[in-house]
């Protein structure tokens, strides 16, 4: 197996670890955050950020230092900055172990981040289900403000840096930065229109950052080790440094793994991950989260990369990886992906909220065997009606998953609709319903 240097997930390797603020000093921690309040102008912090390269791991991959850059500058009123900890994407479980494990890493990218764009407060926005994530990072707040590496006077700099924790309540497309931002406000959490963007008219209508944790946990080590150094990990120019990718579904070892990008998924799976459990062959793995469409057996060799899934017709996303072995109705594997979709559109635009109910009961009467041979063309029609018809991205990506399956599976599901044929001849009992039943 390829040796790699951990960034994110090396102190909670060591043995005795504990995530404490004693602990994270002893391995360097905050030193960072010294550099940042003494040396650094937050237009420099702006640069480093940009020349390391980082892109957010929160799904999109938005560049983060531009992203930051975005600030207006001139702007004199409050600023903030958002944490966004509401991982909820299926497969993808690598911010609870940050946030479990090594608190004090993601608050000192939080402060990092907060001193690059001016803002005083950040808001912790976590996942509702994530209540002890949430009660270790209160913890860590409380050790870091009498530490004063948050709370009035930052390490003595004049400069205040407040941090909440603020849990959701478990709604999926709270993920989504408008609709955490609406959350946030205490109203219910669906996606704004976009323009204005959160970088001018975010939190209470001020300029905003919302971040991943992964992205902000990258901070402190760009910060202390250069942005050459960071650049120089992955897959440069455009995917640099490394990622945690969430592996589940049936392989051996399922957790989470911490590579330079750019290995291939067959490194990931086969060496990283084990291999395929009962060592049934793969036959197909989602390379990002659900909203990430379908790769198979014929993709092993693409590169975990930004450029390169999106090339082979996917999308890294979130870095959640659910591989699939032989034998998997991959028909199924949609339904149930759908079903988890419809149950989380949020209602706010018509061609998501009804679109996903009608794309679930197509499916599910396709899998009952009691599909037609015209609902394939249905489901497509149904799929090319929603995609960039829709207020938020959830639009694009609830299709995925059909999409991916009718592409490369079109066979199971023609196979579904003849048993229901063959029932149907023999059966008077099984009425094929439509659509509005
Ligand atoms: Fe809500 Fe879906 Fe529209 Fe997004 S696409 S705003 S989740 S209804």
């Amino acid at each position: 197996m390829p040796t790699h240097e951990k960034i994110l997930l090396k102190n909670m390797d060591q043995p005795g670890y504990t995530g404490s603020l004693k602990d994270y000093e002893a391995v360097g921690g905050y030193q960072a955050l010294r550099r940042v309040m003494k040396e650094l102008a937050p237009a420099d912090l702006i640069d480093i950020v940009k020349q390391s390269g980082l892109r957010g791991r929160g799904g999109a991959g938005f560049p983060t230092g531009v992203k930051w850059s975005f600030i207006p500058k001139d702007y004199t009123g409050p600023k903030y900055l958002c944490c966004n900890a509401d991982e909820s994407e299926p497969g993808t479980f690598k911010d609870r172990q940050l946030m479990e494990r090594d608190p004090h890493q993601v608050l000192e990218g939080i402060a990092i981040a907060c001193q690059a764009i001016g803002a005083e407060t950040a808001y912790i926005y976590i996942r509702g289900e994530f209540r002890l994530g949430a009660k270790i990072l209160e913890h860590a707040i409380d050790e870091a403000r009498q530490a004063r590496y948050l709370g009035e006077n930052v390490l003595s700099s004049g400069v205040p840096i407040q941090v909440y924790v603020h849990a959701g309540a478990g709604a999926y497309i709270c993920g989504e930065e408008t609709a955490l931002l609406e959350s946030l406000e205490g109203k219910r959490g669906m996606p704004r229109v976009k323009p204005p963007f959160p970088a001018t008219h975010g939190l209470y209508q001020k300029p905003t950052v919302v971040n991943n944790v992964e992205t902000l946990a990258n901070l402190p080590h760009i910060v202390t080790r250069g942005a050459d150094w960071f650049a120089s990990i992955g897959s440069p120019p455009k995917s640099t440094g490394t990622r945690i990718f969430c592996l589940s579904g049936h392989v051996k070892q399922p957790g989470n793994y911490e590579v330079p990008m750019g290995i291939t998924f067959r490194e990931l799976i086969y060496e990283h991950a084990g291999g395929m459990r009962g060592e049934k062959p793969l036959k197909a793995f989602i390379p990002g989260g659900a909203s990430a469409s379908f790769l198979t057996e014929a993709h092993l060799d693409v590169k975990l990369d930004f450029e390169s899934v999106a090339q082979a017709g996917s999308m890294l996303g979130s870095g959640g990886v659910t591989v699939m072995e032989e034998g998997t109705s991959m028909v199924w594997a949609a339904l149930r992906l759908m079903e988890f979709f419809y149950h989380e559109s949020c209602g706010k635009c018509t061609p998501c909220r009804e679109g996903s109910s009608w794309l679930v009961q197509v499916l599910q009467r396709i899998v009952d065997r009691r599909g037609r041979m015209e609902d394939l063309q249905v489901l497509a029609d149904l799929c090319q009606n929603i995609v960039g018809r829709t207020v938020c991205a959830f639009g694009d990506a609830e299709i995925a998953p059909i999409v991916g399956t009718l592409q490369y599976w079109r066979n199971e599901y023609e196979d579904l609709i003849r048993e229901s044929t063959a029932i149907s001849t023999t059966s008077k009992e099984l009425p094929v319903l439509a659509l509005n039943s």
